[in-house]
């Protein structure tokens, strides 16, 4: 989990000092205060919400569960980010992720603050019953700060449209009268979500990844960076073969970005691994996504994860390990499962040139240094799954004016939204002497500190 978000900001802030062409806007010596006064003001969140949900099992057990509600930080607009169900999820956690919400929103003018949820719950290990009676409780127990233009979550780990529904159906029970269908997104379309939400963060991992390789094939570079972090020759300097991908997590990330690069016919790819909490799937000419896709929705989202199965259903791939996928010998790996999965205990069996992440915090702060160091390039969490929250933007304005856009539209104005941050990044960071991550970073934070600065609450 990333801890020490203002300790790469503040390092920055420093070697920014000494050059004149990053950020012009910095230059200004109130605003400089304004940027670290800000730094500051991010390292704790503004509100920590915790409560147990009591809830009476279908055997009549009465079980107390931990439920967090954290709101970060709400310069740019109301409080916004998902809601995780997970039995490992705790407060530090949740505090980390609302941080990076507020950094994520910020990257990309998404005009919303930063928030996290989390219940320490394994959802597989409850019914249908007692899943919606804990989504219930949650609304209940934290009514009074949640709302259209206070805070909104979302899915996350372990939650999906469902849940929101559920959740938004209490609210507005909770609240007679009052504007409500701008209080959760990420709902089923039938009751006022989205075209295009579920995909959406799979298809803008895809899409910041396949910009980027078009940004970098244009310019004639590659994606390493020297021990200086200048550009440098690289290991794959020629795009004659295809690029050969990994993807961690099969579920609403993974899977959608594995569908966008096994469809992709602007990139030669081939997406060679794929992995789930069970098995690693390998095929070295490249697997068949809409194979996999198929089986997954017969199987509750699972892969195969024998030699027999993948036979009786005609897929042909070699069944590994499940971490196997992490060490392979592969030019891009797409994290999107679940935080610290590269961490000091493999980050020097890591091959991946370029790591996409698809999660949120899948790389430690440790990994994420010395990986940077080695010239890997890491597309930061905050940069590359930004599509949900994006579209869930999209969602919340369609609910204000109760008029809705197509599929296309959705893709469209996403893809859109996504290549102009990109477009304020990339040539920053093909400039600059940092990572990528810190690019961003510094970007998130010089907005809401200009933000701040101009309402006049910075001095
Ligand atoms: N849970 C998603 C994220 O981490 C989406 C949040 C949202 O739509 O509010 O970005």
């Amino acid at each position: 989990m990333e801890k020490k978000t203002e300790d790469i900001i503040e390092s920055s802030l420093n070697a920014l000092a000494e050059d004149d062409s990053f950020l012009p806007d910095l230059r200004d010596e109130s605003r400089q205060q304004a940027f670290k006064s800000l730094v500051s003001i991010l390292s704790t969140p503004n509100h920590v919400n915790k409560s147990f949900l009591r809830i009476a099992l279908e055997n009549g057990t009465v079980v107390r569960i931990p439920a967090f509600r954290v709101q970060h930080n709400k310069t740019l607009g109301p409080y916004k980010g998902g809601i995780r169900f997970h039995e490992s999820v705790n407060e530090d956690e949740v505090s980390n992720l609302a941080k990076l919400m507020t950094l994520k929103n910020a990257l990309h003018d998404v005009p919303f603050g930063g928030a996290k949820g989390g219940v320490i719950i394994d959802p597989r290990e409850y019914t249908d019953k007692e899943l919606n009676l804990i989504c219930k409780k949650y609304v209940q127990y934290f009514s009074d700060i949640l709302g259209t233009e206070k805070d909104i979550p979302a899915p996350d780990v372990g939650t999906s449209a469902r849940e929101m529904d559920w959740m938004m159906a209490e609210y507005k029970t909770i609240h007679p009268g009052q504007p409500y269908r701008g209080s959760f997104t990420g709902k089923s379309v039938i009751n006022g979500g989205s075209l295009g939400r579920r995909a959406a963060t799979g298809k803008g991992v895809y899409f910041t990844f396949r910009y980027m390789m078009h940004n970098f094939m244009k310019e004639n570079i590659t994606w390493m960076k020297d021990s200086d972090n200048r550009f440098a020759r690289t290991a794959i300097e020629h795009y004659d073969r295809p690029l050969t991908i990994a993807i961690q997590g099969f579920g609403n990330v993974g899977s959608v970005a594995a569908l966008q690069a096994y469809q992709c016919n602007y990139l030669q790819n081939k997406v060679v691994a794929v992995s789930d909490r069970n098995v690693t799937l390998y095929n070295s000419d490249g697997l068949d996504i809409h194979a996999l896709i198929k089986y997954g929705k017969k199987h509750k989202g699972d892969l195969p994860v024998d030699d027999k199965t993948l036979a009786e259903y005609e897929i042909k791939a070699t069944v590994l390990n499940r971490d196997d996928l992490l060490e392979m010998e592969v030019d891009a790996l797409f994290l999107a499962a679940l935080e610290d999965q590269i961490h000091t205990g493999n980050l020097e069996n890591i091959k991946a040139r370029l790591i996409v992440e698809g999660a949120n915090a899948p790389v430690t702060e440790d990994a994420d240094q010395y990986l940077s160091d080695q010239g890997v390039l890491i597309v930061p969490d905050i940069l590359a799954n930004a599509g949900g929250v994006i579209v869930s933007y999209f969602e919340w304005m369609q609910g204000r004016e109760t008029q809705f856009d197509t599929e296309d539209q959705i893709y469209e104005k996403l893809y859109d939204k996504m290549q102009e941050t990109l477009d304020t990044i990339l040539p920053q960071f093909f400039k600059d002497p940092f990572p990528l991550r810190q690019n961003c970073y510094i970007h998130s934070v010089t907005k809401l500190s200009t933000v701040l600065y101009r309402q006049g609450k910075l001095y």
